[in-house]
């Protein structure tokens, strides 16, 4: 059932395409849904913040007196929210069913990783994308290629029934794209078994009860001394990302880094 609903999702949202022309999404010019000159209003995070305080700190860690309760090492953002087209980008892709901004936001994600983690820029030569080159930061050009093979990359699932009403993850989405651009490998290692409230309606207090025992490690694979980058496409308050590395890190997992579009 979830399948057929899903395949209906996908042809709907294939007939849309084919029936009504692009718009961009930052200036509703026709041709694209992001055009180049709003694309260049994007504005990537460059230094990141302890999702807690809010205060500088590299890589997006959570100082250590900000940690209290918390399974994350830190969450790093890829672009600022209010800032040019990147709103309704996130909008546009998760509730119009406009996907192929996926590809864009992806792009920006894999750059932010790839700057706070020093990833080789020899994974990212083989995108044909313009974009590209207006958020490579040189400086990674010079830094040692780490290991990212110690890496996992997975997403924030949805409830099925939610997933079956939109016909995608657009956390999923995000991830697969990421995986391309960076040459990590994706897993989907979590499962959402509860149906929970939109957390942008609840009080901080409430979204951690909305999401107690709402996620699950779904996997058979060994998680022992693997590093998780746990994608998700915006962070408030970071509960939803917590949550999910805390049953990572219960399977086992040594280190859970969030990766965002942006914080909303
Ligand atoms: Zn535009
Ligand atoms: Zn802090």
């Amino acid at each position: 059932m979830v399948k057929v609903l899903e395949t209906f999702q996908k042809t709907k949202n294939l007939f849309i395409d084919l029936l009504f022309p692009k718009f961009c999404v930052g200036c509703s010019g026709e041709g694209e849904w992001l055009c180049s000159k709003c694309a260049q209003n994007i504005v990537p995070v460059v230094s990141q913040v302890c999702p807690k305080c809010g205060k500088l700190n590299a890589q997006g860690r959570y100082h250590v007196n900000c940690r209290k309760g918390i399974a994350l090492k830190g969450i790093i953002a890829a672009a600022y929210f209010e800032e040019g087209p990147v709103r309704e980008m996130i909008h546009n892709f998760k509730y119009n069913g406009v996907t192929a901004l996926g590809e864009n936001l992806s792009v920006l994600m894999a750059n932010a990783l790839a700057r706070n983690f020093q990833l080789s820029i020899s994974n990212f030569q083989s995108i044909p994308n313009d974009q590209l080159k207006n958020f490579t930061n040189e400086n990674y050009l010079k830094t040692e290629k780490c290991k990212i093979e110690n890496y996992i990359l997975t997403f924030v699932p949805l409830h099925w029934r939610r997933q079956a009403q939109r016909g995608y993850n657009q956390a999923e989405l995000l991830a697969e794209e990421v995986a391309k651009l960076t040459g990590l490998k994706t897993a989907a290692l979590l499962e959402k078994r509860k149906s929970t409230k939109r957390q942008a309606e609840l009080s901080s207090r409430s979204r951690q009860e909305n999401l107690k025992n709402a996620f699950f490690v779904k996997t058979p694979i060994s998680l022992v001394g693997k590093k998780v980058i746990l994608i998700d496409d915006v962070t408030t308050t970071g509960s939803t990302l917590n949550e999910c590395a805390k049953v990572l890190k219960e399977a086992g997992a040594k280190e859970i880094w969030g990766l965002v579009i942006a914080r909303g």
